[in-house]
């Protein structure tokens, strides 16, 4: 029999094995730099850009998104040098509680518009929760299976850094790279769950509402200013033995929309039904926004709309900077902790604490 090892006189207790060469976690036979990816100049960029090509406008828009300066100033160069071939498009909002069907909707609305008018399609969308929660109502999965893998579109997840503001100026930035790439049709999905909308609303020449029946959400959706906003409402799911009670919402929200005053566009909303599960009703919801763009366009309205928008968006800007400099500022940021400890523990008012933080800014600007 075989003694056991740890009898012999020799026995230590521990044993050192002899190591294994670790594997190094890159491939020693790739060639350097084969697979790198290149850092392309604003130039480059524009040109790839201009050609219709999905990875360099991917890229690009990675570059509007990034918070990082050098990229920040990087995609202000491409934006500037692709804004001259931009606004060639239609660009449709598209807003809706989650559960409404926005995903299936937009699969099935994309294709139809591909199919019946041409062009190349673009997806983008504003995800409120980013703000707050860091997580993603949209979802960062691809949601629309067909749209996703027709050579036609392009769909991109919502930025998510920043503030509402912040993550709405992205997704506007894109619009204008997309358009530059050549897409002459341009969504822009939203949660319907408040202030996004208003930012979708302010970059969108058409803004379409999906909405469910027997929700309740007819009032919620005059509560919070959206319906005033919308050129469409849009009823989903009226399939099965639903089709009743959608017909009768849609009776409600063209009731409640009478309660509004005309809009500036000279346009009467509309309020259809559809299913986006079935793909019923989604021509009659295409040739609706279609037929708005020939009015708006015919009386003007289009245009107004887009300049009162890029009107808007400066202001924005303005807004995002001034804020972004006062919040970002070093001292600010130190005197801020010890001002809002004052202003909890009731020493001082928030308006003098407020005011004393931006004389002390304005002070350090000079
Ligand atoms: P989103 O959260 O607004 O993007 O909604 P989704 O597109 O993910 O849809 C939510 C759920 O509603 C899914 O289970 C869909 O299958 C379902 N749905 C979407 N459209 C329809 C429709 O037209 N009819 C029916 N019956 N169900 C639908």
């Amino acid at each position: 029999m075989m003694e056991h090892p740890e009898n012999s006189s020799e026995y230590a207790g521990l044993q050192v094995n002899a190591g294994v060469i670790p594997m190094g976690t890159r491939n020693p036979y790739l060639r350097r730099g084969r697979f790198a990816q290149r850092h392309l100049t604003a130039s480059e960029y524009v040109e790839g850009i201009l050609k219709g090509n999905t990875s360099v406008l991917g890229q690009a828009v990675t570059l509007v998104e990034s918070t990082h300066p050098a990229h920040q100033q990087m995609a202000q160069e491409v934006i500037e040098k692709c804004l001259p071939y931009s606004g060639n498009s239609i660009r449709v909002g598209i807003s809706g509680v989650p559960g409404a069907g926005k995903s299936t909707s937009i699969d099935e609305f994309g294709l139809h518009v591909l199919r019946e008018y041409g062009g190349k399609l673009a997806v983008l969308a504003i995800d409120p929760s980013s703000e707050r929660t860091k997580g993603s109502i949209l979802g960062d999965k691809t949601r629309m299976e067909k749209l996703s893998v027709h050579p036609d579109s392009f769909i991109r997840p919502s930025p998510s850094a920043g503030s509402l503001g912040g993550v709405a100026r992205k997704t506007r930035e894109t619009i204008i790279l997309c358009e530059a790439a050549g897409y002459d049709k341009i969504f822009v999905e939203t949660v319907g769950v408040g202030q996004s909308e208003t930012a979708c609303h302010s970059m969108v020449d058409f803004f379409l509402l999906i909405q469910l029946a027997g929700t309740g959400d007819e009032l919620q959706g005059i509560k919070r200013g959206i319906m005033e906003m919308a050129d469409g409402i849009v009823i989903n799911k009226c399939d099965g033995n639903n089709v009743d009670k959608c017909r009768l919402a849609a009776t409600q929200f063209c009731n409640a929309l009478h309660l509004f005053p005309m809009p500036e566009s000279g346009w009467t909303p509309q309020v259809l039904c559809y299913s986006g599960f079935y793909g019923t009703g989604i021509k009659e919801i295409w040739d609706m926004v279609y037929a708005y763009v020939a009015h708006a366009k015919a009386n003007g309205y289009f245009e107004h709309r887009r300049n009162e928008q890029a009107k808007f968006w400066m202001y924005e800007s303005i807004n995002e900077q001034l804020r972004n400099s006062f919040y970002q500022n070093p001292t600010i940021e130190t005197l801020l902790q010890a001002q809002e400890q004052d202003v909890l523990q009731g020493k001082k008012t928030s308006f003098v604490a407020a005011k004393q933080l931006l004389d002390q800014y304005f002070r350090l600007l000079k």
